[in-house]
């Protein structure tokens, strides 16, 4: 009897400390979202970026305090509901179409329009597939090259960004890092421009039909909006 008494103690341990671990996995997922002052987030973002510099790149001493605050500021960005409302708003024209490097995400076409689009809503979900992640940059001179901001290869790993324009007096150039990085990132995530695409299907350089430059647009436009706002400087 006193044995058979001694099992159930140990149950009701067990089953009050299985209770227990339920409880917290099972807590209100919006309690874990990350939280800025009057700016609705909608996902647990964790980005930190890295950067690496050439011996031949001049940046400004106060570079390290930049990437910082466009950490911080892609952080806010891709953790916002007005980043995924004004991404999803959009159709984009399906630049990942070679099958060789469309192996990194998966590949989700619109269902709203015809033809080969993708929905604003896949370009988002393929961006941000993981809580936490990174964005790893070299940064480079580019000889005289002052025409192209920079570049990341589809699928790849790695954004190259030319020194060139890194400069203090580029007005606010966190928020231009923000949106360059958040345009190279979109390469690294499986999404090219129509370089190789033949020339009746070309779509150009359109923030409406081309998602890398479609995801620096609206990176634009919630930075804008914030700014205009208030909410950051
Ligand atoms: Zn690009």
């Amino acid at each position: 009897m006193k044995k058979i008494i001694l099992t159930s103690l140990t149950m009701a341990a067990f089953a009050a400390l299985v209770a227990c671990k339920k409880n917290k996995e099972g807590a209100d997922p919006k309690e874990e979202l990350p939280k800025y002052a009057n700016i609705e987030t909608v996902k647990d973002v964790k980005l930190s970026l890295s950067y690496t510099v050439t011996s031949d790149a001049t940046l400004p001493s106060t570079f390290a305090d930049t990437v910082k605050k466009t950490q911080d500021l892609l952080n806010k960005v891709f953790a916002s509901k007005d980043f995924r409302d004004e991404l999803y708003k959009r159709n984009f024209h399906d630049s990942a179409y070679t099958k060789s490097t469309s192996t990194c995400f998966n590949r989700v076409y619109g269902s709203t329009v015809t033809g080969r689009s993708i929905a604003g809503k896949s370009v988002y979900d393929n961006l941000l597939p993981n809580t936490t992640f990174s964005i790893a940059v070299n940064i480079r001179k580019n000889g005289d090259n002052t025409t192209t901001l920079g570049s990341a290869s589809a699928c790849g790993t790695r954004i190259t960004t030319n020194d060139y324009w890194l400069k203090l007096s580029e007005k606010r150039l966190a928020q231009r890092l923000a949106r360059h990085w958040a345009h190279e990132y979109t390469h690294i995530r499986g999404y090219r421009h129509d370089s190789n695409v033949p020339s009746g299907y070309k779509w150009g350089s359109d923030v409406n039909k081309d998602p890398a430059y479609g995801v620096g647009d609206v990176v634009g436009v919630v930075l804008d909006k914030w700014t205009a706002a208030g909410l950051i400087k």
